[in-house]
């Protein structure tokens, strides 16, 4: 079975605690959302998952090992990860950043296979890059660029998938088409969310933070109400179920309409 586990993970940089004791777990198939505001520590959290920081104390475990203390190799064929920054210092084109995903499959100097080639153009295809395959990283837009590391991402073909606010620079077309597709994939996915209707619509499971620490955690209904979205993000706002899809949407009410309800 497929689960990661993470127990009581700390970070601070310098005496700024952004990550205080986060324990959660995210199961086989299931897309866990993290929601909270700018610096509630949702990429601190993310980044010691994928590796990107070293946790100060607490543990990860990926279908039941320690995580951090497997080779890179290997957590990179269970674990894939979209960060948030996502510049690339050197002149690589969108296809060879694709292809970097199946690097973890490979040894060193091996050419990419017939199947390596088969995969990269599908998650070109996915992505809408097969037309920008040549084109320069560095001469693409924002939103290009996320779906270039994306489709990195899936290149890379794991049963988990760790994405930092996947949607940004997205437009609403592409930010759908995304959540449908890793929604699809059937990977366990836990994805720092900005937008809380693409949360309400696709995760099965949120978990809100507030300064580095996890706040609530549970199905949509469970975690998005008005009074916790007040208390997570000082906001007003109407949650209600929408028949068409049978998920809750929320509108955010202007501080202006505050006495009118
Ligand atoms: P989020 O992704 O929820 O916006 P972050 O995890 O990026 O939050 O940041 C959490 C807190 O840690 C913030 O207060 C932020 O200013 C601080 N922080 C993040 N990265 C650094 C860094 N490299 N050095 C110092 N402080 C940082
Ligand atoms: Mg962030």
């Amino acid at each position: 079975m497929t689960t990661l586990q993470v127990e009581g993970l700390s970070y601070s940089y310098g005496d700024k605690t952004a990550a205080d004791g986060l324990s959660f777990q995210v199961k086989e198939g299931e897309f866990a959302g993290l929601i909270g505001p700018n610096g509630s520590g949702k990429s601190t959290a993310l980044k010691m998952i994928y590796r990107a920081l070293r946790p100060q104390s607490g543990r990860i475990l990926l279908n039941g090992q320690d995580l951090l203390k497997m080779p890179y190799r290997q957590s990179a064929k269970l674990l894939a990860a979209v960060s948030q920054e996502n510049e690339v210092p050197f002149q690589f084109t969108v296809e060879e950043i694709v292809a970097m995903g199946r690097s973890p499959h490979k040894r060193l100097f091996d050419l990419d296979s017939s199947e390596d080639k088969r995969i990269v153009a599908q998650a070109l295809e996915q992505l809408g890059l097969t037309e920008l395959a040549r084109r320069s990283y560095s001469q693409i837009s924002g939103g290009e660029k996320q779906r270039t590391v994306i489709a990195r991402a899936l290149a890379q073909q794991c049963p988990f998938l760790i994405l930092d606010e996947p949607a940004n620079h997205l437009d609403i077309g592409y930010q759908m088409q995304i959540f449908s597709l890793v929604k699809g994939l059937g990977c366990a996915v836990l994805a720092a969310v900005h937008d809380l209707n693409l949360a309400a619509l696709y995760c099965d499971t949120i978990y809100a933070m507030k300064d580095g620490r996890l706040l609530y955690q549970g199905t949509p209904e469970e975690t998005l109400t008005p009074e916790r979205i007040w208390e997570i993000y000082g906001v007003r706002s109407v949650v209600s179920r929408r028949p068409e899809t049978g998920k809750l949407s929320v509108a955010f009410l202007p501080k202006e309409t505050e006495r009118a309800i």
